[in-house]
């Protein structure tokens, strides 16, 4: 039987966050939270709060910690999360968010944080070739565009470029990554959590890298948890 976990994975925005942690979320059996697909999802509600998600997020801001944790905090309490664990993508950005992440967990913790290292330059280039569905998140590029006339190949869906992947957008996203993300990897470090892995190459080789960390992390836990 695979074990569940319970894994953070940081990397720039690019960096193939989304596309690895549907495969661990899978490899592993366990929820692939996104607070990103999450607020997306409310602006599509129309409501109130979702008019005011899509202001920030069209900005490249950052939403209020309370707001995000509060949600993370809900969707972690869920089932499936209890019984096995989680992938969380997109989440901490903040070292506040961090702090009550770890609070949120109490009695527990999570496994491990994965950092996917990619060089910004391969990051630029990335996201202005991204493309992503409408109605499901899977993830597409120039490149690779889904089989038929840009309907999602998993459920039909409009494949779009985000509005969010505009040239502009992404200078500051990458630039507000630098400042208040980078430190959530000193702070993961010095807890002894951290995962540096090489981001760079095919979605299965990142992958196998990905798992070889945990797992070698895991073994480590058999001697000394
Ligand atoms: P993502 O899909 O993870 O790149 O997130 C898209 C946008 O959603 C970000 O640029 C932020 O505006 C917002 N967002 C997602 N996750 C968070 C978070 N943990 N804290 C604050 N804002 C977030």
């Amino acid at each position: 039987m695979v074990p569940g976990i319970k894994l953070v994975v940081l990397g720039k925005q690019g960096a193939g966050k989304g596309t690895q942690c549907v495969r661990l979320s899978h490899h592993y059996v366990v929820p692939h939270i996104s607070t990103g697909d999450m607020l997306r999802g409310a602006v599509k509600t129309g409501s109130e709060l979702g008019a005011r998600v899509k202001k920030v997020m069209e900005s490249g801001e950052l939403l209020g910690d309370e707001l995000i944790m509060e949600m993370v905090g809900e969707r972690l309490a869920e089932p499936d999360a209890r019984a096995r664990g989680f992938i969380l993508d997109g989440c901490p950005r903040t070292l506040k968010q961090a702090e009550m992440l770890a609070a949120l967990l109490v009695p527990g913790d999570i496994d491990l944080t994965v950092d996917i290292e990619v060089p910004t330059s391969q990051v630029l280039r990335r996201l202005a070739a991204r493309r992503v569905c409408v109605d499901c998140g899977t993830n597409y590029s120039v490149s690779a565009p889904p089989r038929v006339n840009w309907t999602c190949d998993i459920c039909g869906g409009e494949v779009i470029q985000r509005d969010d992947d505009s040239e502009e957008a992404i200078g500051r996203r990458l630039e507000l990554y630098e400042r208040q993300t980078a430190p959530l990897m000193e702070f993961y470090d010095k807890r002894g959590q951290l995962a540096k892995v090489d981001g760079r190459g095919a979605p299965d080789t990142v992958l196998r890298r990905i798992i070889r960390a945990v797992e070698d992390r895991r073994s480590r836990w058999g001697a000394g948890r």
